[in-house]
């Protein structure tokens, strides 16, 4: 028998979960068969135990029927699968966005975002809590750093957005819903490059054919430009995606608005992704927050054009994703009209560039690009 999934009960964890827990999703199958062994069981009960978490996508050992009660109870005692605390849920678009605002033992905040259309559902996974690169347009940047997550810290906000769509199909079985998380992309708080070990070791777990068995184009990653960590993912044996916020095609512009740019500046940032294109033979998405005023003109659009489709050398394989901006408290800037953001598009296109405006979820509940500041 297929257990029924369940969604998770925070106030009914384990009273002995006090961070000394094990997390099981930041085991391998390998790290569970030696945990298991350790215990007394056999090599296939990891297996199964793996199964459970990533097919059947349970997170209590209670639900685990056919393993003997000593063994569920001692996975209740001594190990996870929540190691994020449940702070506060929140749905617009009719339920189809959910956003759940979770927090790490210090109180720390972690963001997680599901938008759920008739044929897929996309889950926004943060891979920090908080973010160091402190772009001044955006949110979490105003929290500055505060955590790294963990590879399990990743997955179990996957796991939860698996747990949501089940429940919904659940509850509206006529309505048309895709059957599973379609698409997961790390542009949640914080910046994946900057904790790549973690989030690779992520992206493998839940690519894995014997467990959650995720398609690895399924997934997407979203850089601030650390050249290192674009370098590295040329090299990757798996072919997620790459997004890379640009924002400015000019280098005063970029520093003033994202101060990694500094650091990695245009031109570099620009050879890197060369570099991964020719490696991979894979467009790369470019992300420009349009900002009125700031960097909407049509010669700054231009401007863009000519740094990703040159004379002198061959197009960069690409696609510009243009994002109005989304509000943050606090911040003297505005979002460009729909006036600019179509009449830069138009520049981009007539240059030959494929260019698309994002389409908007959840900005009535603080879950829309740049926004999750654990509010
Ligand atoms: N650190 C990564 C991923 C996080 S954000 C990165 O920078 O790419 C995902 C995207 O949202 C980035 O392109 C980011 O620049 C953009 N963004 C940040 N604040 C925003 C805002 N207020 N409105 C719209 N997009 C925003």
């Amino acid at each position: 028998m297929v257990p029924t999934l369940q969604n998770q009960h925070p106030d009914t964890a384990p009273a002995s979960r006090d961070g000394a827990a094990i997390h099981l999703y930041d085991l391998s199958l390998q790290q569970l068969t030696d945990l298991l062994r350790e215990w007394g069981e056999p090599a296939f009960r990891a297996r199964q135990l793996y199964r459970h978490l990533y097919v059947h996508k349970l997170d209590r050992a209670a639900d685990m029927t056919d393993f003997s009660k000593a063994l569920r109870a001692r996975l209740e005692q001594e190990t996870t699968c929540s190691a994020l605390r449940t702070v506060k849920r929140q749905e617009g678009d009719q339920g189809m966005t959910r956003k759940i605002l979770w927090s790490l033992p210090d109180g720390s905040p972690v963001e997680t975002v599901l938008m759920i259309y008739p044929d897929r559902a996309t889950v926004c996974v943060s891979s920090q809590s908080g973010c160091p690169m402190k772009c001044v347009f955006c949110a979490t940047g105003k929290l500055g750093f505060l955590h790294d997550l963990t590879a399990g810290q990743m997955i179990e906000q996957v796991m939860w957005a698996e747990r949501e769509l089940h429940t919904l199909r659940e509850t509206q079985p006529d309505a048309p819903l895709p059957t599973g998380i379609t698409n997961i992309v790390f542009m949640g708080m914080g910046e994946p490059f900057n904790n790549y070990d973690a989030w690779w070791t992520a992206v493998e777990r839940m690519h894995d054919p014997d467990g959650y068995n995720q398609g690895a184009r399924n997934f997407t990653v979203s850089t601030v430009g650390l050249v290192p960590g674009i370098l590295r993912l040329a090299d990757e044996s798996l072919p997620v995606n790459l997004a890379i916020s640009l924002h400015a095609a000019d280098d005063e512009l970029r520093t003033n608005m994202m101060p990694v740019n500094k650091r990695y500046p245009i031109a570099d940032l620009i050879a890197a992704t060369r570099t991964y294109t020719e490696k991979t033979r894979r467009r790369v998405s470019f992300e420009y927050v349009l900002l009125l005023e700031q960097n909407d003109a049509p010669e700054q659009a231009r401007q863009l054009a000519d740094l990703l489709r040159p004379d002198d050398q061959p197009p960069l394989l690409c696609h510009v994703n243009l994002i109005p901006w989304n509000p943050v408290p606090g911040t003297p800037l505005s979002r460009s009209n729909r006036q600019r953001v179509l009449a830069f598009q138009e520049v981009l296109r007539e240059r030959g560039i494929a260019c698309t405006v994002r389409v908007e979820r959840g900005v009535d509940i603080a879950a829309a690009c740049g926004q999750l500041a654990g509010g």
